[in-house]
């Protein structure tokens, strides 16, 4: 089962957060379909997601993360909630473009130039919307320049999706570990540091790392306490109701005119890949209700 730490170091001035995602991204890879540099992309915001999701206080908030694209891809839009639910899709699943001159797959290049928006639902008036330029999209980094610029707090943040030669998830996770303005320079640096010699969070889990053995790997020397263990999963909480709520909310007149022309209709949840049909009989039953 996928689960995430939520932990603090050095006597609180140190927060961290460290994910492993492989099943979450498994399912994503099975629900999608996508090809291995989607799913590595789609993973990795997922990931992302995840990890901010646990950074909500309340059961109602919602955060989004919506990356718009000029490359192949297109996009990717997430969501997750506190609980950790977390859910998504890519706008173009079967990109193809070669592997990078390091074998890595090529996340930026499928993105392209584009922009990453946060949208945290927390039940207010008005959402909380921040936005970034995307500057590397390979999405760990530009999460980082989010976290600086739009909550000025300075964070590391890894994601990594690895493929298996059957295009399943091999390994996925990743960790955001923020610096609160009270922490230590000595802290700072040596957290510095620490992540120059990381080579990759996936790497960690090949050698059979746990989050826990991740989050002493990295902040060992400062304490760290493990606050919570939260469970994770890719979840979708689409159903026939609720899809039944959003037809009768296009009004009468466009049902009558759904009766009268097609005589089914069939909406799609893009986030788990579920058709819902509506014949003719559903919808004059609905119809009917109104
Ligand atoms: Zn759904």
């Amino acid at each position: 089962m996928d689960y995430i730490l939520r932990a603090t170091a050095g006597e609180g001035s140190v927060r961290a957060f460290v994910a492993c995602t492989r099943q979450t991204v498994n399912t994503a890879f099975l629900t999608h379909k996508t090809s291995p540099v989607m799913t590595a992309a789609l993973g990795r915001t997922l990931t992302g997601g995840a990890l901010m999701g646990c950074m909500l206080k309340d059961d109602q908030d919602i955060l989004t993360i919506n990356i718009k694209g000029d490359g192949p891809g297109g996009g990717i839009i997430v969501t997750a909630n506190n609980n950790v639910d977390v859910k998504g899709y890519c706008f173009n699943n079967l990109v193809d473009i070669p592997l990078k001159s390091n074998g890595k797959l090529d996340v930026s290049g499928a993105l392209g130039k584009g922009s990453l928006t946060v949208i945290k639902d927390l039940g207010l008036k008005e959402p909380y919307v921040g936005q970034i330029p995307l500057l590397s999209g390979e999405i760990a980094e530009d999460l980082t320049y989010y976290f600086a610029v739009s909550e000025q707090v300075p964070s590391a943040v890894a994601l990594g999706v690895l493929i298996d030669r059957d295009y399943t998830v091999k390994q996925a996770g990743g960790f955001v570990i923020q610096v609160l303005p009270d922490a230590d320079d000595r802290i700072v640096s040596a957290l510095e540091n620490k992540m120059q010699g990381i080579k990759s969070v996936t790497s960690m889990f090949e050698k059979g790392m746990t989050p826990e053995d991740i989050l002493q790997d990295i902040l060992g020397e400062f304490n760290p306490q493990i606050l919570d263990k939260i469970n994770v999963g890719f979840k979708c909480g689409c159903s026939r109701e609720r899809v039944e709520n959003a037809l009768l909310s296009i009004g009468k007149e466009e049902i009558d005119d759904i009766i009268n022309t097609d005589k089914k209709a069939t909406l799609h949840c893009h986030f788990c890949n579920t058709d819902y049909e509506f014949d003719e009989e559903c919808l004059r039953k609905l119809r009917a209700s109104m």
